[in-house]
Parts: C-alpha cells; sequence; structure tokens
C-alpha cells in the first residue's frame, strides 16, 4: 500500500500487490511522482530487514521467506528514483509508531504492537523509543509450552516448527483445523487454543518487556471472543506477580501500518 500525506486526516492511499521488486518498486515510484513534490519517504516494510542507518546494507530486506525479495536494496531504490531521503523500519514498528502518535497507544511510553494474521509479528516502544536491538526483535518466533496431547499439531514455522507463529498464525490454524479461521464459527475449541498461544506470548513479552499496554491487531484478531479470553488467561498466568497490561484492540484498524510509514517520514530531520 502507498500513500501520501500527514497524517489519518490528510491520506490519500492506493494499493496494489506484492509482485516482484522491480515492477512492485517502480509502481510505488509512479504513484509518488505523480503527487510530487514529496518530501520524504517512509518505508514500514515486512522483513526481516535492515533499519539501522550506519550499516552498508541500510534499507535492505534481508532473509525474507519470499525469495525474490532477498537481499533488495528496498529504501536505496525508492530514494534514489525520488531523490528524497527515505525513513525505513519494519511494518510492526511503523504500526506501533502511528497507535501512538494518533492511536491507542497515545500517551503511553511502553507498550507493544502485535499483529496476528498470516504471521506473528511485534513492534515495542520501551520508554519512548522504538526497539531495534540488533536489526528488530521477531517477537512472533518465540517458543511457549506446546501441550501435544491437547494439540497434537507439529507447528508450521519453516525456522522453528512450534514456535508462537508456528503454532497460532492464521496459516497454523487452518492447517491444524483445516479450514481458515474466518470460516470456524464462534465458541469452536480453535478459539480456546488460540488464547492460550497467545496468551503464553504475551506473558513472554510482559516478563521481558513490562509494557503498560498490548495491541493487537491483524486479521485472525477481528475475532472478538479472543480479547476477553486472553485477558482472563494472561491474567491466571501472570498470577498476581504482575499488573497485566491492557490487551486492546488498534484504534488505526487497517490503516496502521500505512499511518506507520507516514509517521516513519514525518520524523525525518527534513524540510
Ligand atoms: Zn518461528
Amino acid at each position: 500500500m502507498c500513500a501520501v500525506g500527514n497524517g489519518p486526516g490528510d491520506l490519500e492511499a492506493a494499493e496494489f500487490p506484492t509482485t516482484q521488486p522491480a515492477e512492485t518498486i517502480a509502481r510505488a515510484v509512479q504513484f509518488f511522482r505523480a503527487r510530487a513534490p514529496v518530501a520524504a519517504v517512509g518505508i514500514a516494510s515486512f522483513g526481516p530487514i535492515d533499519p539501522d542507518p550506519k550499516s552498508p546494507t541500510f534499507g535492505y530486506i534481508t532473509s525474507t521467506p519470499k525469495r525474490d525479495w532477498r537481499n533488495c536494496d528496498l529504501a536505496g531504490a525508492v530514494g534514489q528514483a525520488l531523490g528524497v531521503p527515505v525513513a525505513f523500519d519494519t511494518d510492526v514498528n511503523g504500526a506501533a509508531l502511528a497507535e501512538y502518535r494518533w492511536g491507542a497507544a497515545r500517551g503511553l511510553g511502553s507498550f507493544i504492537y502485535v499483529t496476528v494474521g498470516t504471521g506473528i509479528g511485534g513492534g515495542a516502544m520501551l520508554d519512548g523509543r522504538l526497539v531495534h536491538g540488533r536489526l528488530h526483535p521477531e517477537m512472533g518466533h518465540v517458543r511457549i509450552p506446546h501441550d501435544r496431547v491437547r494439540d497434537p499439531f507439529p507447528g508450521n514455522c519453516p525456522y522453528h516448527g512450534d514456535c508462537l507463529e508456528g503454532l497460532a498464525a492464521g496459516p497454523a490454524i487452518e492447517a491444524r483445523w483445516g479450514q481458515p479461521g474466518g470460516l470456524l464459527p464462534d465458541g469452536h475449541a480453535a478459539w480456546d487454543l488460540e488464547a492460550e498461544y497467545l496468551a503464553l506470548g504475551i506473558v513472554s513479552w510482559t516478563c521481558t518487556l513490562a509494557p503498560e499496554r498490548v495491541i493487537l491487531g491483524g486479521g485472525i484478531m477481528q475475532r472478538q471472543e479472543l480479547f476477553p479470553k486472553i485477558r482472563a488467561r494472561v491474567a491466571e498466568l501472570l498470577s498476581g506477580y504482575m499488573e497485566p497490561p491492557d490487551l486492546v484492540p488498534p484504534e488505526l484498524g487497517p490503516r496502521a501500518g500505512v499511518l506507520g510509514a507516514i509517521a516513519l517520514a514525518n520524523d525525518l530531520p527534513v524540510k
């Protein structure tokens, strides 16, 4: 998705599919050229990526399973074509920044934005700064307890098998139950299991990062019954040792990602 503007009230967006890098980048560049002048571009990308401005591979998509995009200099290609500075971060860090500026994390210094969809990813802000560490966290790949009697599904993460993403992302739900989550009814056993896995992930992140709030977005979290189930299980698992974080849906909805890119661009020292 591409957009120009300065925030939720000033946004013109267009969506097109991610195909080959050359074709996709050309379409994005064309979109921006048609709306010139553009002062800066922000890219909130699927990953893994290199968001470190001091690194020689800054702006690259690195070891992604999307083969054609591996080692693609995305920020470089866009910046060169448009002649403007480019801010570059993960899609989830972008969404976290957008929720911080305009949505469910306004006024908070420490929170996590998590998306549960075709994968599971998280962006964290701690003490007012987005967390990068060595490149960026991969919160969806934490290892969680897996009761193979309750859930014999082995998990489908190509790297780890039964990490959180391998057990609880959309493709895992579909592989386990034989149909996509969207077709499973409310009250199905799938949702108790899903809440269990997400609660275990949230407890790991909470014990490590102490967020005030965890924003849970993505297609799977459209299932409203998950929120109360997850809240109850997180409180139970924390056992009164720590205050559970607030667990809330995003306020920006599906626009969080593209607004994240705008927020990243707004933070560049230009103009
Ligand atoms: Zn994994």
